[in-house]
């Protein structure tokens, strides 16, 4: 099936809804309401294989945990954003990690994801070193790409490597 369910996930700030926004509509905006959770469905071409994607753009802080099982539950595909110049978003990635190989009951390389070290525009205020992102997309076993939502760079092989994943991780099954 050509059906991605992605979910984007990460602490308030990261920019999921700027990342999401600027690859489903290609704009990019300066203030997005942090409430709005919002699902966008598209058909894009990866590869040269059709995927219909409908990718969750979440939103919520940590007093959501049951909302986050639900969207955790519900999507096959995860991508993980974090923001170079929030440390804090950097740390939080664990909490998202473990809850969901706890929702998936999944051991570790067995859940889709990818992770995006977001605001690379802004690299020289950068508060987590180039090291240690790799350290934990290793220990996650994802694909990292860097990616900056305003320039922009690295938004569509942030999506189109999730389909990617997905693929991947279904072939397996
Ligand atoms: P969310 O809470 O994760 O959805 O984060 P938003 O997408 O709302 O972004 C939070 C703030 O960071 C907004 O003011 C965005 O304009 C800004 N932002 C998002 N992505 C980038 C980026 O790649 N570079 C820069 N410089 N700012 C960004
Ligand atoms: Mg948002």
């Amino acid at each position: 099936k050509n059906e991605v369910r992605l979910c984007v996930l990460g602490a308030g700030g990261a920019g999921k809804s700027s990342l999401t926004l600027r690859y489903v509509q290609d704009y990019f905006v300066e203030f997005y309401d942090p409430t709005i959770e919002d699902c966008y469905r598209c058909q894009r071409s990866v590869d040269n294989e059709v995927a219909i994607l409908s990718i969750l753009d979440t939103a919520g802080q940590d007093n959501y945990s049951a909302m986050r099982d639900h969207w955790m539950r519900c999507c096959d595909c995860f991508i993980l954003v974090f923001s170079v110049t929030e440390r804090q978003s950097f740390v939080q990635l664990d909490e998202f990690y473990q809850q969901l190989l706890r929702v998936k009951d999944a051991d570790p390389g067995e859940v889709p994801i990818v992770l995006i070290a977001n605001k690379m525009d802004m690299a020289d205020v950068r508060a987590v070193n180039p090291c240690e992102i790799q350290e934990k997309a290793q220990y996650m076993r994802a694909p990292l790409i860097e990616a900056s939502a305003k320039q922009p760079f690295g938004v569509t092989e942030s999506f189109e490597e999730a389909v990617r994943e997905h693929r991947k991780y279904n072939l397996g099954k």
